[in-house]
């Protein structure tokens, strides 16, 4: 389709950035194209989506820094609220908090205690999935809400990272391996 063809033509592989060894996926060419953008919004919207099209989620959460430009158009596009999951110490009020490895040290990601209602179903926005560490701790920050993980979409995987594995039952759309 053409969210497909978007990212084949549009995402700018670069390499060593931003270290040696790592060829980054540089997304910034696609979301400067206005038919690209629009295409890979609504494709990732459809995984919020019952088969009829029919939105069942009841917010959208995007993951810093990225992610937010993506989840924030995909909730207005499935009528529904977008939520932040920030790195430490951005997020001004109470805050659900979780940590996870990194390959040197750790990272903290954090989420507004009442951003996320009990018993609501939040489909989780990113544009890559690597390892699958950010998206496993933003399942458990709207676990600790009470809320329950619909599902992640991302426009990239990387499929030598096994994230999918990494993330569990969590129920996982790409419009990309690479
Ligand atoms: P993970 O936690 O799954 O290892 O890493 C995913 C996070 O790192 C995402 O938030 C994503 O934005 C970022 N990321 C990792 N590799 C890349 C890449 O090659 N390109 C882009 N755009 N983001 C990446």
């Amino acid at each position: 389709g053409a969210a497909r063809e978007a990212l084949a033509k549009l995402v700018v592989d670069v390499p060593d950035f931003p270290e040696p060894g790592i060829l980054f996926k540089d997304i910034t060419p696609l979301l400067a194209d206005h038919s690209g953008f629009a295409a890979v919004v609504a494709a990732l919207a459809a995984a919020g989506c019952d088969a009829d099209g029919t939105p069942v989620v009841d917010k959208v959460v995007g993951m810093e820094a990225r992610g937010f430009i993506l989840a924030a158009p995909v909730a207005l596009a499935l009528g529904t609220g977008f939520v932040p999951v920030r790195k430490a110490g951005k997020l001004p009020r109470h805050t659900h908090a979780v940590s996870y490895a990194l390959e040197y040290g750790e990272a903290t990601l954090e989420l507004h205690q009442d951003s996320v209602e009990p018993g609501d179903r939040v489909l989780l926005v990113d544009d890559v999935l690597a390892t699958g560490g950010t998206a496993r701790a933003t399942r458990e920050l709207i676990e600790a809400c009470g809320g329950t993980a619909h599902g992640l979409t991302v426009l990239m995987e990387l499929g030598f990272l096994a994230g999918r594995d990494a993330v569990g039952d969590l129920a996982v759309s790409t419009l990309m391996t690479v």
